[in-house]
């Protein structure tokens, strides 16, 4: 009986063919064989490093249907890479069934750490990443798009987000309205690339910046948001509402003290808007 094969995911370049590792190279070059989101492309890489291993194309339309097959391969003792278009395979790319799949079963699933567009833009945005929350896509329609940022309003930790370049200026003016135009955003355009451009601006400014500039408006997008700051005066909207809630079946120092408890914040900060603001 044959070992069992190991599937690796391996993260590809997201533009500049030298953001590889040198242990991806070795494990693309030793595989029995790759399955990758697009062939096309990736033979583009394997030409690149001089690497023959055999492509399958396993996709989004396709995945759940190949696991199956994969996992005979995988039995038969042939290691198999996963990798995408670009960057770190299922960071909004296909392979999560897959991995889900032989992770359930117990086969030997490996990562091959590496670049990550999202993480790239982090760490040059200059906003905190000690706690920061990743987005993916924004939806594609007006009215979608706002309800989720809205859901974000009050979210204290940086957001990054992907977006599309068709969608960036529309996508721009709703961060805007929904998180008003002081909210600090970063731009992180053709990463790695030849027109790499990082820009932070407030989102009001950053908006126009990008309007009068269609050059702004190409190529692949990352927007790492501020989180929402808040001043002693500005208080969580949920929790000012529990707290209003609260007093009107408790006294004030008890609904602030509950409230407070409950929100993860200073009880004086609420008693003292409570005084402030309950005629
Ligand atoms: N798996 C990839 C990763 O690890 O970043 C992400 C794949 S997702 C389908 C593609 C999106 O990632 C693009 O639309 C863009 O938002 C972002 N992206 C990919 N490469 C980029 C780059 N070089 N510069 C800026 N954003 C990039």
């Amino acid at each position: 009986m044959s070992t069992i094969g190991t599937l690796y995911i391996v993260a590809t370049p997201i533009g500049n063919l030298s953001d590889i590792t040198l242990r991806a190279l070795e494990v693309l070059k030793s595989v029995s064989m790759i399955a990758a989101e697009d062939t096309r492309n990736t033979g583009r890489l394997l030409a690149h490093y001089d690497i023959g291993t055999r492509c399958v194309a396993v996709h989004d339309h396709n995945e759940q249907q190949k696991i199956a097959w994969l996992e005979q391969c995988l039995l038969e003792g042939q290691d198999i890479a996963l990798v995408s278009d670009a960057g770190t395979p299922l960071i909004n790319d296909p392979g999560y069934h897959l991995v889900s799949a032989f992770r359930a079963k117990g086969y030997p699933v490996v990562p091959l750490p590496g670049a990550c567009a999202a993480i790239a833009a982090l760490s040059v945005a200059g906003l905190p990443t000690d706690r920061f929350l990743y987005e993916g896509f924004l939806p594609a329609k007006t009215n979608a798009r706002q309800e989720r940022l809205n859901q974000l309003r009050q979210e204290p930790r940086t957001v990054v987000y992907y977006e599309s370049p068709h969608r960036i200026v529309d996508s721009l003016k709703d961060i805007a309205v929904c998180l008003g135009e002081e909210r600090q955003v970063v731009m992180a355009r053709e990463l790695t690339k030849t027109f790499e451009t990082v820009k932070s601006l407030p989102v009001g400014e950053l908006l126009s910046w990008v309007q009068a500039d269609p050059n702004q408006q190409k190529g692949e997008i990352v927007l790492v948001v501020a989180g929402h700051q808040m001043s002693s005066d500005q208080l969580p909207v949920d929790a000012l509402d529990t707290l209003a809630l609260l007093q009107q079946e408790l006294p004030l120092k008890k609904a602030a003290a509950l409230t407070a408890k409950i929100y993860g914040l200073k009880k004086n900060a609420l008693y003292d808007y409570a005084l402030k603001h309950t005629k």
